[in-house]
């Protein structure tokens, strides 16, 4: 399925590693203060491999389904791989979302608000949480409107005891997005949240310029998905 050697893999790896770090010094910014998200979505273990072999820990994938296919394994291997869920979650997948995942990016409705409290109950793991923000307004995308992201983060405390740690966005592809990621920012200081999940491959620099403290970045790593 790749196309890519494990060396390749672990070049492009170091690079946008490298680029990652000089972004938040170009910022002002300790490097400390943006951890890299590897997007590792549709790639199998033998593309993932290089990059743990490279002392890389941090995840991230989108499917619940396809993850409990292929981390179980990569996880008893590396215990200490810390996992995000950044697709979009099912209320019939919050368990395993919970049993897997150790940060998920995507509580988006009070739906999933209301299945994750109820599974969380029944279980002594607890996975950091990241409300999804829908900034472009973009109808066929997840997301909690930016109108309705006060109440929506204040109902999480007070009704389903959900404490979130932070705020994820994905901008609209035909659009500049650091207007989204200024709002993304506006919106988690005004709540007091901390951790602000923004850029991919082509907006890491522009994201981590405005305060992005998770980039999530796949295919400058592992080329393109087929
Ligand atoms: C796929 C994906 C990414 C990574 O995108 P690249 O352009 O491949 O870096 C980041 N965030 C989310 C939510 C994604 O689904």
């Amino acid at each position: 399925m790749t196309q890519s050697t494990p060396d390749d893999v672990k070049n492009r790896y170091l690079s946008v590693r490298h680029a990652v770090q000089r972004a938040a010094r170009d910022a002002d910014r300790a490097e400390a203060d943006v951890t890299l998200v590897v997007v590792s979505k549709t790639f199998g273990p033998e593309d993932i491999e290089p990059v743990l072999l490279s002392g890389h820990r941090i995840f991230g994938e989108n499917r619940v389904q396809e993850s409990q296919g292929k981390w179980p394994e990569l996880k008893a291997r590396f215990p200490d791989v810390e996992l995000h869920l950044i697709g979009p979650l099912q209320s019939n997948k919050a368990k395993e979302a919970i049993a897997l995942f150790d940060v998920i990016e995507t509580v988006d409705r009070p739906s999933i608000a209301e299945a994750l409290s109820k599974e969380l109950k029944k279980t002594d793991r607890r996975p950091k949480l990241y409300v999804q923000i829908n900034t472009g307004e973009e109808p066929q995308k997840a997301g909690v409107a930016p109108k309705e992201a006060d109440d929506f983060l204040k109902r999480c405390h007070s009704e389903w005891g959900l404490e979130i740690s932070g705020l994820m966005c994905i901008p609209p592809v035909d659009e500049p997005p650091s207007p989204h990621f200024a709002l993304l920012r506006k919106i988690a200081e005004r709540n007091g949240l901390k951790i602000l999940s923004m850029g991919m491959s082509s907006d890491f620099e522009a994201a981590i310029q405005l305060g992005a403290t998770h980039v999530r970045i796949g295919s400058a790593i592992f080329g393109h998905r087929g």
